[in-house]
């Protein structure tokens, strides 16, 4: 474990720069998925040496021992092959024999493509330093060097937060002040499209990574103003000198991952294909980018310094990801993508609404469910929609609840926002230690003059219904939540999902339950996760699409009867089928004056 953190770094530091551990990769072997990595490790003055690989990813708190990836490692000194051996499954031990330089040399195989895995073929290399390059036990802190080795001709482009060594005569030499920078510097090799931007004097990369043609121009755009939008919010200055925005575009997959001078953001291609969709990916951008403040550095103690082996509880996770949930969503009305009545809409029906459908929100708290995340968020059971709220979705509603309260509280004079800049104080001045939840409650206190710490702990410990509906009130804020109005039209209406709670996959030839959620109808007939449906209204449900065709096909409120399969023999039940619920939330038409100061304050 790294005793110091420090995740700042500006590339002017690492220009001519000396490092006695050197990692050089070599993509020769890049269509077979393997990278094989040298490294070299120099002024070594003790008799053994500890080379050891993360088993977690920080910013995804599962433990995935991506030391499985890593073969044919061996340790050498002036030619010769060194005695060592793995002392634990993620720490290879080796005997120096009195030299002070060794080489240790392994292959990684890269081939999972998500926003937190290499993935690496004939086309590409896209390297997470964290799950692939073994750091040295004690050494950290020191500065680390990077060398790539590829064929220049063919791969035309290299994008990554890492710094060059040498600017102008070698243009595969990078590095990083230590591990904890190297391990969050993604790099991405190959021919994708890179666009270069400067905001507030510090240049700004795109990485296109897609096989499909996006306007990545339009992307600039759009980066640029959430870029200078959320820079507003602290002061119209950006905590670093360079910054790289990945976008990885590939069929099937989606999601981000923050790092301090990057972040990887994941689309499908037919992510650009509709309004819907786009939205989602400028809320993706939005999101990620606010943990350059949010996370990674402002943090949770637990979150930096952390060990790299092994779980790393900490019980404010809602800080991490529900107020960059928040305030995703919020940049994405203060950047002019969502006007005032869509960002009501999307708080009402993708916040308050989703949350309204999770019945795990009465099973465990905000803290808990952080707190947890080792084992739940990160190994979602299909009943954990009944007993599980994620500190995501849960604790954007928080910090919603939290930015109305202190404006009311304070008279429309503070809000959120002042907390938010009062925790980035606290990081200037501190930078290599994160805060406690004291710490939060008493910086969002003193900023906003307004004492949070009662609802903070009720909120964040409780298990109950979340006040929203005191606070609306309060605020001037009209919330609904009623039965969708039947029309024919409302395609809506007919989603099988939300009309008996349960979702359904193809699975061997039948219709198979994923999940059942508490209090739907699916649950009250006794129907379970892994039943097969056979037949609603004795019409057989060949497959999903045949199931949603037959329910949509039947009217609400009739009762209708499913035959089913559990663990191998035949049932039937019976239920009615419900109308779904809609979520509205607009802005009441009669404001008292305070309200109206409280409205201007928050829509700003
Ligand atoms: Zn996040």
């Amino acid at each position: 474990m790294n005793s110091r953190y420090s995740i700042e770094q500006r590339d002017e530091q690492l220009l001519n720069s000396q490092a006695s551990i050197t990692y050089t990769l070599d993509f020769g072997r890049a269509a077979e998925h393997i990278m094989a990595v040298t490294l070299h490790i120099s002024n070594i003055i003790t008799d053994t040496v500890s080379c050891i690989l993360p088993s977690w990813i920080p910013g995804s708190y599962k433990i995935r021992d991506m030391v499985s990836d890593l073969s044919d490692v061996r340790a050498f000194a002036q030619g010769k092959e060194l005695s060592a051996q793995w002392v634990a499954k993620d720490e290879f031990f080796i005997q120096t024999q009195g030299t002070n330089e060794i080489t240790v040399t392994y292959l990684v195989y890269a081939n999972t493509k998500t926003p937190r895995n290499s993935h690496i073929n004939r086309w590409h290399a896209f390297v997470m330093p964290v799950c692939s390059l073994l750091y040295v036990e004690g050494r950290m802190n020191e500065i680390h060097h990077v060398k790539f080795l590829y064929n220049q001709q063919e791969w035309k482009e290299c994008s990554t937060s890492l710094s060059p060594v040498f600017p102008t005569n070698d243009n595969t030499l990078y590095g990083a002040l230590n591990y904890d920078i190297l391990a969050d510097s993604i790099i991405e090799i190959g021919n994708h499209v890179v666009k270069t931007f400067e905001v507030l004097g510090a240049k700004h990369e795109l990485a296109l990574v897609s096989n499909a043609v996006i306007d990545a121009d339009w992307i600039v755009k759009k980066l640029e103003k959430i870029v200078s939008t959320e820079a507003t919010m602290f002061g119209n200055e950006l905590p670093y000198d360079r910054y790289v925005f990945f976008l990885l575009c590939s069929p099937g997959i989606y999601g981000g991952l923050e790092h301090a001078r990057s972040s990887v953001n994941a689309v499908d291609p037919s992510a650009f294909s509709s309004e819907t969709e786009t939205a989602r990916v400028l809320e993706l951008l939005c999101h990620e980018f606010f943990h350059t403040w949010n996370i990674k550095r402002i943090r949770p103690r637990e979150l930096g310094p952390f060990n790299y082996r092994t779980e790393n509880y900490t019980g404010l996770l809602w800080l991490a990801e529900g107020l960059t949930s928040y305030y995703d969503t919020l940049f994405m009305y203060r950047c002019g993508f969502f006007t005032q009545q869509k960002y009501l809409d999307v708080l009402a029906k993708d916040n308050l609404g989703a949350l309204d459908k999770v019945p795990g929100r009465f099973s465990l708290s905000l803290h808990d469910s952080s707190f947890l995340a080792w084992v739940k968020l990160y190994a979602m059971s299909p009943d954990m929609r009944n007993r599980f709220p994620s500190y995501y979705l849960k604790g954007g509603v928080f910090f919603w609840l939290l930015d109305l309260y202190i404006i009311i509280q304070s008279n429309g004079v503070h809000r959120l926002d002042d907390g938010v800049r009062g925790l980035w104080k606290q990081y200037q001045q501190n930078p290599e230690i994160g805060v406690t939840e004291e710490d939060i409650i008493n910086i969002i206190s003193q900023e906003t003059k307004v004492d949070v710490s009662k609802v903070v702990k009720d909120w964040v410990y409780g298990k109950e219904e979340l006040p929203y509906e005191e606070i609306f009130s309060q605020f001037g804020l009209v919330y609904s939540k009623k039965p969708i109005a039947i029309t024919r039209e409302n395609d809506e209406l007919f989603s099988p999902k939300k009309l008996l709670g349960i979702t359904v996959s193809d699975k061997n030839g039948t219709v198979v339950v994923d999940t059942v959620t508490d209090g739907t109808p699916a649950r009250k007939a006794g129907i379970a996760v892994d039943d097969c449906i056979i037949a609603i209204n004795s019409k057989h449900t060949l497959n999903v699409n045949s199931f949603e065709a037959i329910l949509t096909s039947l009217p609400v409120g009739e009762l209708i009867e499913i035959t089913a399969v559990c663990d191998g023999r035949l049932y039937t039940t019976s239920l009615t089928l419900e109308i779904p619920f809609e979520y509205t939330l607009t802005i009441s038409e009669q404001l008292t004056e305070n309200q109206k100061a409280y409205q201007s304050l928050w829509l700003l």
